[in-house]
């Protein structure tokens, strides 16, 4: 090796042809991709070669990236795939190739300073206050998942309720902060609170009514005798599309008693945000533009390739006031490359910021709201698809309302108990995966165990899911046969 050699390429006619075969390779994976199981478990060997000692010396590209398409792209989770339906997962873009292509090759840090990848994030945060209807006063940060959201979103809430600098002093003595999520809050609220040294009991879990939304008595009840016991509430968490059965909390209700206790009002809108893009779906989420603060994904239900979510809140200021720190070696300047204040690493603890903000932008750019609204819809309209088939079917019970784009069932062919049905359902799942035919989850709802079909994919057709209703009667049938 020559002295001061680069990293670059030593011949870059030869890397460019390298590269363009491994773009080839990649559209083909995904053109092609429903051909295929829709999960294959990955093999031993793989498995094992993953388990190499540390390479000291480097190996051609050639065959790395065949081993990536031999051994990888075959024994991914599926959810590029029309018949995954497991959990909440977006299912990409073929399109999505393209930004990171160029995200890669600008390596922008987003921390901050005067160059253009920030002005694309800041598009991105204004295009995030229109999409969810909030007032000028507010922005956000892009951030990897809801669940960092949720943790910059709880942090503000308690410097803003703090009224001593918190951020200084730690919560000295017993804390008496209290905040209130309904029973089918996800975990990452609870998570949020521990994180943000509240302690996870600090969070009340409210009692949800018949279509799993928080119960307004309930809350009511709770909050009065807090109240009573001299603690201080501070932040009520509203739930826009529920994990379990995707239930959203009567919002606008939340949003008053927010204001009149005053309370910070922090909405979970991972994937049932993205409801606001529809014109059928948005009056189901009436109040989430009074939030003080909003959580959500662009990897769920817009498709945005993993990771990508992002922290919405009312007043800009309030999540600046929980994160920034600008010490002698960061601070800004009037002109040149330390210019471009405030820096966007001020709104939350990360210093590094990756430009996911490419791939966002030019996702909501490329298909625009209005077609990315028609898949929320239409998704909508695939879960009433399969409630219908399934009341069609005796052996198929359906264990809640289908609020939006999760349905919950369990094959029963009558006289089995509870506990023998939770076993069987769960065989069904683990089939259907392992033959590669669909991915639903599973759940428990009231106790039992459900099948749990969640529509956030682009890719599904209702025909898969005739084949999904199909294929459970068949194996469910099969290991009852036994
Ligand atoms: C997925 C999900 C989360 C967590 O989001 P991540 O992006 O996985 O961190 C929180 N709440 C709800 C309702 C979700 O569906």
């Amino acid at each position: 090796m020559p002295q001061e050699q680069s990293l670059d390429p030593e011949d870059w006619d030869a890397f460019r042809a390298e590269a363009h075969a491994a773009l080839d390779q990649a559209i083909s994976h995904l053109q092609h991709r429903s051909d295929a199981p829709v999960w294959r478990q990955t093999p031993l060997a793989v498995r094992e070669a993953l388990q190499e000692s540390l390479p000291l010396t480097g190996t051609d590209p050639e065959a790395l990236i065949a081993r990536i398409c031999q051994d990888f792209l075959p024994h991914d989770i599926g959810n590029t795939h029309p018949r995954f339906y497991g959990w909440v997962h977006g299912s990409g873009t073929a399109d999505a190739i393209i930004p990171e292509i160029f995200a890669t090759v600008m390596n922008a840090n987003l921390g901050g300073r005067d160059h253009v990848a920030n002005l694309v994030e800041q598009q991105v945060i204004q295009w995030c206050r229109e999409m969810m209807e909030f007032p000028g006063s507010a922005g956000g940060l892009v951030v990897s998942g809801t669940s960092m959201a949720t943790i910059l979103a709880v942090k503000s809430a308690r410097e803003k309720a703090g009224g001593i600098d918190l951020r200084q002093s730690g919560l000295t003595g017993a804390c008496q902060m209290v905040g209130y999520a309904s029973v089918e809050a996800h975990s990452c609220i609870a998570r949020a609170f521990d994180m943000s040294g509240l302690g996870k009991a600090a969070l009340r879990a409210i009692p949800s009514d018949a279509d799993f939304r928080m119960d307004i008595a309930a809350l009511e009840a709770a909050i009065a005798d807090d109240l009573a016991a001299g603690l201080q509430p501070f932040c009520l968490i509203g739930t826009a599309g529920s994990v379990n059965v995707g239930a959203i909390d009567p919002l606008d209700r939340l949003a008053d008693i927010a204001a009149r206790t005053g309370m910070w009002f922090h909405v979970d809108g991972a994937f049932g945000a993205m409801g606001m893009l529809s014109p059928a779906i948005k009056p189901l989420l009436a109040g989430i533009e009074r939030a003080d603060s909003l959580a959500f994904d662009f990897h769920k239900w817009m498709h945005v390739t993993y990771d990508a979510g992002f922290v919405l809140v009312r007043q800009a200021e309030d999540l600046r006031h929980a994160f920034s720190e600008r010490p002698a070696y960061l601070a800004g300047a009037e002109r040149g490359l330390a210019a471009g204040n405030p820096w966007l690493c001020e709104y939350g603890p990360e210093l590094s910021r990756g430009f996911r903000a490419l791939k966002i932008w030019y996702h909501m750019a490329r298909f625009g709201l209005t077609r990315i609204g028609e898949k929320v819809a239409d998704n909508c309209a695939q879960a009433q698809h399969l409630a219908a088939l399934l009341r069609d079917h005796q052996a198929l019970a359906l264990l809640a309302p289908v609020a939006l784009n999760i349905v919950c069932f369990r094959f029963d062919p009558g006289s089995m108990d509870d506990a023998a049905l939770d076993v069987l359902n769960g065989e069904i799942v683990v089939a259907l995966q392992e033959r590669g035919l669909a991915a639903p989850s599973t759940t428990r709802i009231r106790g039992k165990l459900a099948i749990r079909v969640n529509l956030t994919n682009h890719r599904t057709r209702r025909t898969d899911l005739d084949a999904l209703v199909a294929d459970a009667l068949r194996i469910g049938g099969e290991i009852v046969q036994g």
